[in-house]
């Protein structure tokens, strides 16, 4: 369940703003106290007691106590373990679910926070709803010793990536890999293999990673999504995702 504006609490604290990240300065975890003194740039304040999670949303990361850093969220996946992991994960997502997800979808009615469980309720129709997941595919396409990365439009513009993209309605995820990595560039491709997952809840996607192997095709990239997209040699690449993301540990082969 989600508490608001909890009084007390003795688990794993956050001060979250967008994808950053707010920490001590000396290394040290946050407590309950440090929220207490960030509070005052609090625009959300939630503990969920099931998960041991307390978690803050501020208006903004400047001018921040003596003693406080800021790092993001993404550097962080990159150093914490994987219990640590899921708790900022689930820290983000809950603290956007919260702040976004007000209205019923059914009736338009105003939702309220259940009380037996993370999920609010509908008092006008009676509808439970629950956070919700994005999923989404991400692949490192193969074609010899080469790997096929593109430079998205919108986000990322400096860095080239493995291809990504929402599952959609009724397709299974290896098909939405077929259809992504042929939308965006034209290629077509065999031999998916299902490699790991990450959640990455900006605000809301569970990542489903693969390898797929070329199997026809010349590079036609969509404009309106790709700049660019090339084949690469893995070990001499342009710049590519920092770490803490699937799409890091796929190029690196560490998954
Ligand atoms: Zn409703």
């Amino acid at each position: 369940m989600i508490i608001e504006n909890p009084t007390e609490f003795s688990g794993k604290c956050f001060a979250l703003q967008n994808r950053d990240r707010v920490v001590k300065a000396d290394g040290a975890e946050l407590t309950f106290a440090d929220l207490k003194v960030l509070g005052e740039k609090a625009v959300c304040f939630i503990a969920e007691p099931e998960n041991n999670i307390c978690a803050m949303e501020l208006s903004s990361t400047e001018d921040l106590p003596e003693g406080y850093a800021v790092k993001t969220i993404r550097q962080s996946f990159f150093e914490l373990a994987a219990e640590d992991d899921f708790s900022l994960a689930r820290a983000r997502a809950l603290l956007s679910w919260h702040t976004s997800f007000k209205f019923c979808p059914n009736c338009g009615g105003k939702l309220l926070l259940r009380d037996v469980e993370t999920a609010k309720y509908c008092p006008t129709c009676g509808k439970i709803h629950f956070p919700r997941i994005e999923p989404c595919v991400i692949v490192l396409v193969r074609k010899g010793d080469k790997i096929l990365l593109g430079r998205h439009v919108q986000r990322n513009q400096d860095v080239y990536s493995t291809l990504a993209g929402f599952i959609e309605v009724g397709e299974t995820s290896e098909r939405a890999v077929a259809r992504e990595i042929f939308e965006e560039t034209g290629i077509r491709v065999k031999n998916i293999q299902f490699k790991g997952t990450q959640s990455w809840p900006f605000p809301d996607q569970l990542m489903l990673a693969f390898t797929a192997e070329y199997e026809s095709g010349e590079i036609k990239v969509k404009e309106d999504e790709l700049s660019a997209a090339g084949w690469f040699d893995a070990d001499n690449c342009p710049a590519t995702p920092a770490p803490g993301s699937v799409a890091y540990r796929l190029i690196h082969n560490l998954i």
